[in-house]
């Protein structure tokens, strides 16, 4: 191997509300060695996403902090370099956390082979990865969406959002999308099928919400909570399911929003409307990820789930492309080249 140097991502400081440019640093480290049962491989995506926020707090949420100085962590795709694990050779694709590095060691147990022919490899990040995973399970067991019911999805352009939508029409219901753009709305429902789509960041939000629901909401799968579910709740029918997958909007907040205390209108609409929140992390449904999978990459090959990568060239370039996730940047999943895919 020609280089010898190993270019990562560390967490330099912890932020304090939005992340910012110097709470990262780029840091040079000496390329590992495996060791036996361990593979080494070369990073050719790294997939960011939202959690990687609440990992740069001290403290644990529902996993362990990134420590100061430490890599950050993150799904990579990458390829074997080299292996002292019997079921890895040099060449393979493979999926695994390997962080914000160009080199990563891991115990083979807990890597995963990419097949290369299923679909392009940068997938295992989005739609045939986590984020698709967290669609399918958490719409289907949480949501149960039926037949003629209608289904919101807030972030409907992003990676999770796009895939339930399009789960929630495979199975029959109205597709209500929320986004924060034109361009995004109209790929939501030009290129993804969804009924409608409304722009959260136009000042008749709720309005508009309301006229593209006229029969209310069944299923709202939250992704983005703050203002947008203020306006989703008034909405919501009773009996009504709501997967909670994430608040994406609060994730950079260091207080409590001025203004009145919700809890008891909320808590009112869930007495009345007899509505089920439910929070869910993807690894809750770990038995259903191959399942899952399957189908995901069946809708994918006949055509009735289709999927849009934002890719960001560039190791150095990740931080910045990452601070724009939280503030709706992104249209579509969002991936970082850190090398070039080999040829052939
Ligand atoms: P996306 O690809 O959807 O990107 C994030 C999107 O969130 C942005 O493009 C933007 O879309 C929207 N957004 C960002 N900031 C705000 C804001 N302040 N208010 C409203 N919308 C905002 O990300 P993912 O699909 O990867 O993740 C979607 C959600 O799912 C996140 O909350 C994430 O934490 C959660 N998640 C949870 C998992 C679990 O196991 N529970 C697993 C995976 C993801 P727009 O411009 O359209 O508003």
């Amino acid at each position: 191997m020609s280089q010898q140097i190993n270019r990562q991502v560390v967490l330099a400081s912890r932020p304090n509300g939005k992340p910012q440019a110097n709470n990262f640093t780029i840091a040079d480290a000496p390329i590992p060695a495996p060791e036996d049962g361990q593979v080494l491989s070369k990073t050719i995506y790294l997939s960011l996403d939202p959690y990687m926020r609440g990992r740069m707090n001290a403290g644990k949420s529902y996993a362990d902090p990134v420590e100061i100085d430490e890599v950050m962590s993150g799904g990579t795709v990458g390829q074997v370099i080299e292996s002292k694990n019997s079921g890895f050779s040099a060449g393979d694709f493979v999926f695994g956390y390997g962080g914000w590095q160009e080199f990563w060691l891991q115990d083979g147990k807990k890597l995963k082979k990419v097949d290369p022919q299923l679909a392009p490899i940068s997938t295992a990040t989005g739609v045939l990865g986590m984020p698709g995973v967290t669609a399918y399970t958490g719409l289907l067991n949480i949501g149960q969406p039926k037949k003629g019911e209608t289904v919101v999805v807030a972030a409907a352009s992003g990676a999770v959002g796009s895939v339930v939508g399009q789960i929630a029409r495979i199975k029959g219901t109205r597709v209500v999308g929320i986004a924060g753009t034109p361009e995004k709305c109209e790929f939501v429902t030009e290129e993804l099928g969804f009924d409608a789509c409304v722009n959260h960041s136009l000042q008749d939000f709720a309005e508009n919400l309301k006229s593209a629901c006229p029969n209310g909401i069944d299923v709202y799968f939250e992704n983005v909570g703050g203002k947008v579910f203020e306006k989703v709740l008034p909405l919501l029918n009773n009996f009504s399911r709501i997967p909670v997958c994430g608040i994406i909007s609060s994730y950079n907040a260091t207080q409590l929003p001025a203004g009145p205390n919700l809890t008891p209108l909320l808590m009112r609409n869930i007495l009345v409307k007899r509505l089920t929140f439910r929070g869910f992390i993807v690894w809750d449904f770990d038995s259903q990820e191959e399942e899952a999978l399957t189908q995901l990459s069946n809708w994918i090959k006949e055509g009735k789930i289709r999927y849009r990568e934002d890719i960001v060239d560039g190791l150095e370039n990740a931080p910045e492309a990452f601070m724009g996730l939280l503030e709706g940047k992104n249209f579509g999943k969002l991936v970082v080249r850190v090398s070039d895919e080999p040829a052939g």
